[in-house]
């Protein structure tokens, strides 16, 4: 089979019908062999009777997953991804933002330009400014952390995937915002860019809205870093940060200290050592230095027990 399409939704009742017929033209247009996955996220319209309907009369080309509540369009890409037989993958939003015409584009792209991931770029965009705001510097923070220096829109639901990418990466939690970070940190690193056309919602309204999306979008960034860089070895990060504190605080005291002796033996006036603020430096610094250190020692002890601990990319073996 040539092509997967995936396409997680969440009451899209209006637009599913139109969606597929569109779908089916192209690829028949093509000649391509595929298979359009729905993965209904617990929708309470009638997008799953609408998927039943297209499956009973397309029985060959449209499959439906239905999640019994609503679990978000994470865990809605991961299950479909594990159902694609496709040589090549492609998730695309069930809202008709964006266009099925794309398709033979990016398949040419994954299959004869080499590449592993091919992300959409909504290059001009038609969502309010409320949105694309945020969106642009969103990209700029991902492109940074992430080391992905040439790709604009990193949260496009419109992507081709390598069939190898989308079966060794795990996306979970919201992270499909960060799909090509996951995968250059599984390894695939020829990621490209292909600028889309957009279209203004059709149907209902959009399921991202608000402001919680923004922090949570960081955090989550904040996450990947973390895992990517010290995830199999925390102690590298809190270790060097607990020495820091820990040498912070010790050369607090060596000051403390040795001014009260040396005073004390020039016969100068002294203090008590408690009315230095050097000796709240010190004790503060050397107690976060050794609780960071323990953190450290922690983080060590929990990915020792991870049952991730082991898993590596394997390539090839012959
Ligand atoms: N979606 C989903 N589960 C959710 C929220 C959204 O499967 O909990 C789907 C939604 O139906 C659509 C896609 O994810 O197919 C993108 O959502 P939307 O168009 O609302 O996002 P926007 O384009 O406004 O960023
Ligand atoms: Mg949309």
């Amino acid at each position: 089979m040539n092509i997967s399409i995936v396409i997680p939704l969440y009451n899209e009742e209006e637009s599913l019908p139109e969606l597929f017929a569109w779908i089916k033209r192209v690829m028949e247009d093509n000649g391509f062999t595929y298979e359009v996955i729905f993965v209904n996220d617990g929708s309470t319209d009638g997008s799953w009777k609408v998927i039943e309907a297209l499956c009973a009369k397309h029985r060959e080309a449209v499959r439906g997953i239905k999640f019994r509540r609503n679990y978000g369009k994470s865990p809605a890409l991961f299950c479909g991804f594990q159902a694609a037989q496709g040589d090549v993958v492609i998730t695309m939003d069930a809202d008709l933002q964006d266009s099925p015409d794309e398709i033979p584009e990016l398949y040419r792209m994954i299959t004869e330009e080499g590449y592993d991931l091919v992300s959409g770029w909504k290059k001009k965009r038609y969502d309010p400014l409320s949105k694309t705001i945020p969106t642009k510097l969103f990209n700029a923070t991902a492109r940074r952390v992430s080391g992905i220096k040439n790709l604009h829109d990193f949260n496009c639901g419109l992507k081709a995937y390598r069939k190898d990418v989308i079966k060794n990466i795990e996306v979970y939690g919201e992270m499909h915002r960060y799909i090509p970070y996951l995968a250059k940190n599984a390894g695939f690193t020829k990621i490209g860019e292909k600028v889309v056309h957009h279209q203004a919602r059709k149907f209902g309204k959009t399921k991202f809205g608000g402001l919680n999306r923004f922090f949570n979008g960081y955090l989550d960034l904040i996450s990947l870093w973390f895992l990517s860089t010290f995830g199999v070895k925390p102690m590298h990060f809190f270790g060097f940060l607990g020495s820091l504190m820990f040498i912070i605080g010790f050369i607090a005291v060596i000051i403390v200290g040795v001014s009260k002796l040396y005073a004390m033996s020039h016969g100068m006036p002294y203090r008590l050592v408690t009315d230095s603020p050097y000796f709240y430096l010190a004790l503060t610094s050397m107690i976060i230095g050794t609780q960071l250190f323990v953190a450290g020692f922690l983080g060590e002890l929990i990915s020792r027990n991870s049952t991730e601990r082991n898993k590596y990319q394997i390539e090839k073996t012959i």
